[in-house]
């Protein structure tokens, strides 16, 4: 039987997959089959910190007419929300789950500990990250390279609604390309909507790999985990 080649991996969750076929908002029913990959993964020994978006909820950027600040404030709180669900989800599986926030909110969750964190994800717990960087006119992606460089995972797993990076949007073209493998410097020229560009030279100056995956498919990150060659990685060219 093959086993795992990633012991200790930060899952990227954008809001907009757990608002599943909605538009706004969490779909129950994606959010427990979330819970239900992450928690097969998790009894295979593999060490995982969640970083989740809010994009389903609230996007700073596209609020029209407010302060930006504020508004990131709003969708700092928005990945708060999402968090929760997936630790409630997480929880009623049996899968220990600590929740730390980058904003401090203490009646609900820990604060953003580094030392703490990898305490718990050395017990079996699993981190979920939240409130981002804590840090207006930053994303949750930012989030997930900063938390995995800071907590030492060995791979960003950024989940997305297609199955890898293409040379133009698959839905769009038909003719488009999946890449099998990129450096960052190529999402960086090609501005390849990977992840923006903050977060891609965060991982390319900290030489953490982005494997981008199809997180409709269930299974998937059990495979990923794996070393199955699905999706597109990122790394050093
Ligand atoms: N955000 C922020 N700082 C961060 C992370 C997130 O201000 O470090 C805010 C920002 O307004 C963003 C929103 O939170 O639009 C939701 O995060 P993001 O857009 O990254 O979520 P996703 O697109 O992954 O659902």
């Amino acid at each position: 039987m093959s086993s795992v080649v990633y012991k200790r991996v930060v899952l990227k969750i954008s809001g907009e997959a757990l608002a599943g076929d909605k538009e706004f908002g969490i779909d129950f029913n994606v959010v427990n089959r979330i819970a239900d990959e992450i928690k097969e993964v998790r009894d295979l020994g593999v060490q995982i910190g969640l970083v989740v978006g809010g994009g389903n909820i609230w996007r700073g950027r596209d609020a029209i007419g407010m302060d930006r600040t504020t508004a990131d404030h709003m969708g700092m709180l928005a990945t708060v929300i999402n968090a929760l669900a997936l630790q409630d989800a997480l929880e009623q599986r049996g899968v220990p789950t600590r929740v730390q926030t980058a904003i401090e909110m203490r009646a609900i969750a820990e604060p953003y500990i580094r030392r703490r964190a990898i305490r718990h994800l050395e017990k079996g717990r699993v981190v979920i990250f939240a409130a981002g960087t804590g840090n207006p006119f930053f994303s949750t992606d930012t989030a997930a390279s900063l938390r995995a460089a800071e907590i030492d995972a060995e791979v960003i797993l950024l989940a997305k609604k297609v199955d890898g990076v293409y040379d133009k949007d698959p839905l769009k073209h038909k003719d488009a390309v999946k890449f099998k493998e990129l450096s960052y410097l190529d999402v960086l020229n090609k501005g390849l909507g990977v992840m923006d560009s903050t977060a891609t030279s965060l991982c390319m100056d900290n030489k953490i790999p982005i494997i981008v995956f199809d997180l409709t498919t269930y299974g998937n990150i059990k495979k990923v985990v794996m070393g199955n060659d699905i999706g597109t990685i990122v790394k050093e060219g």
